[in-house]
């Protein structure tokens, strides 16, 4: 049992700390304010080539590990949720389905600008109707010659309306089973296509430099071999990517709750009352020393869950424990963060109260905690 990182590891930490300190921190305040897409930040980290972390290098990737894509968005969440979960949902959700079960021809046309950050894609599983249920999946595809005929519409999709998103891989129901139910499967819409309309922006209550869209499909036409994997294999592949996702969730997770320590204690010898640095308050040290407990404990159930995929070993419910621990744990450090700034950690120039308005999401996006617990459950034998 090793939790200590390599020297590679370390370094590549150190980095995207240095980037999101230097780079990220300065801007990012007012894009989140604005509710722009930070273009100019996705570009440079193109360009370090973090998107292209856990990909080889045949397809423009830098050969590193799902592990490697964790660390840097700990350290970017550490600054800004936005961008972190523009890389988390770029990578895990946008490229990693044409990774893990493209054909070896999508895979080359597609990967290699993803990996470079120099396009963007998204992943449309959640619809109007429902996301925790998501085998209900409402819309549906139909082979016509040559063609996939898609109708239907999907909700809340990450980095689906960039000026660079090249396509979004929706799941749709394409016939049914022996067994009756529906069966799914996963297709790639490259942006553009005729009857594929994105909706307007969602104005949201936190991750507000992120791009999150509406999705509908009317008489969506797609080439035959734009069919993700096997056909019918949609709900096993997108449950499959949705476990990884847990992962780098948790990180982000972790990240955020970090940051929310680190802006607690630069605060706490700052601000002075009564006489004295709020710090020197016992009531505030065991708030921030608790936080610190909080976001220590959820590394290491990220760093765990991690290290069982890495080895190819089961994964799911460690995956879902530190999901559920790391995302309840930056909601509540969050809080703590605030109010131990008062009322400037209600003002949005303060970056607690940008972390407080991003803590939410976590505890919902892939997977409630309420899924996370029926999955740790259903371990249980329940
Ligand atoms: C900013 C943002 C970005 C997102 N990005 C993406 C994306 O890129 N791609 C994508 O596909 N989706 C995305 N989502 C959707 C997200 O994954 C879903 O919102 C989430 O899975 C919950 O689904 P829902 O909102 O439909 O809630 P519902 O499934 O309707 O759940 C409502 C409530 O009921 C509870 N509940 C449901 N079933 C049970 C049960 N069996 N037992 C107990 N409680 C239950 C839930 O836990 C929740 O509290 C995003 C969402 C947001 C807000």
């Amino acid at each position: 049992m090793e939790f200590r990182l390599s020297e590679e590891q370390a370094a590549l930490r150190e980095s995207v700390r240095d980037f999101a300190t230097e780079v990220v921190a300065p801007v990012i305040g007012d894009c989140y304010e604005r509710e722009e897409f930070p273009y100019p930040v996705v570009k440079r980290m193109g360009e370090m080539g973090l998107f292209g972390l856990p990909f080889p290098e045949e397809y423009g990737g830098m050969g590193g590990d799902y592990f490697a894509l964790c660390l840097a968005l700990e350290e970017l969440a550490r600054v800004d949720s936005s961008v972190a979960i523009t890389l988390e949902a770029g990578v895990s959700l946008g490229a990693m389905p044409i990774y893990r079960f493209g054909t070896e021809e999508q895979k080359r046309r597609w990967l290699p600008r993803l990996c470079r950050g120099e396009a963007l894609a998204g992943f449309g599983l959640t619809e109007p109707g429902g996301g925790s249920d998501a085998g209900a999946t409402r819309t549906r595809a139909e082979l016509d010659g040559d063609s996939w005929v898609i109708n239907g519409s999907k909700s809340f999709i990450t980095n689906s309306g960039t000026d660079i998103t090249d396509f979004v891989t929706v799941t749709a129901v394409t016939g049914r089973r022996a067994d009756g139910r529906p069966e799914i499967s996963s297709i790639l819409v490259p942006s553009g296509t005729n009857g594929f309309t994105v909706g307007p922006k969602y104005s949201k209550v936190g991750w507000c430099a992120s791009d999150t869209h509406e999705l509908s499909f009317v008489d969506c036409r797609v080439p035959a071999a734009n069919l993700v994997g096997e056909r019918g294999r949609g709900y096993a592949q997108f449950l499959r990517i949705l476990d990884e996702g847990r992962i780098a969730i948790a990180a982000l997770s972790v990240g955020l709750a970090q940051g929310c320590v680190d802006e607690s204690v630069k605060y706490a010898k700052q601000r002075s009352a009564f006489g004295h640095e709020i710090g020197a308050y016992q009531a505030i040290q065991f708030k921030i020393a608790d936080m610190k407990l909080r976001a220590h404990t959820a590394r290491l159930a990220y760093y765990d869950a991690a290290a069982r995929m890495l080895a190819g070993e089961d994964f799911k419910t460690e995956a879902a424990i530190a999901k559920l621990y790391a995302s309840e744990s930056a909601v509540t450090n969050a809080r703590e963060a605030t109010q131990i700034h008062g009322g400037y950690g209600f003002m949005n120039e303060f970056p607690v109260a940008r972390m407080w308005r991003d803590a939410k999401i976590l505890e919902i996006g892939e997977g409630t905690s309420e899924v996370q617990r029926l999955l740790i459950a259903r371990d249980l034998g329940l």
